[in-house]
């Protein structure tokens, strides 16, 4: 599989009763190198942050940048699985070492 190929996410996007939409996301310079994690926010285009501080993959974890309704050939991130199902919104930015600016 190249790097560049899709992988589909049926379930998303969805909703949830407080009114959060969750979206899959990949990591938009290799979207396979790490699982995609869920993103959520008011609606599909506010998307306020990742489910598990993992997701703020840019700017040493001060923000995001995703392929929006893309997964990863690794499968999406079980810590943003349990919280989506718990009914969670976005963690806040966690600072770690990330691999792209
Ligand atoms: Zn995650």
């Amino acid at each position: 599989m190249s790097k560049t190929d899709s992988v589909p996410t049926d379930d998303y996007p969805k909703e949830n009763p407080e009114g959060w939409v969750y979206v899959v996301g990949a990591d938009r310079n290799n979207p396979h190198e790490c699982k995609a994690h869920v993103y959520a926010g008011p609606s599909y285009g506010d998307l306020r942050g990742p489910l598990c501080g993992y997701g703020w993959n840019r700017s040493d974890g001060g923000a995001f940048s995703i392929l929006r309704n893309n997964g990863s050939s690794r499968g999406v991130c079980e810590t943003c699985r349990k919280r989506e199902k718990a009914g969670a919104g976005p963690v806040p930015p966690w600072p770690h070492k990330t691999r792209w600016l």
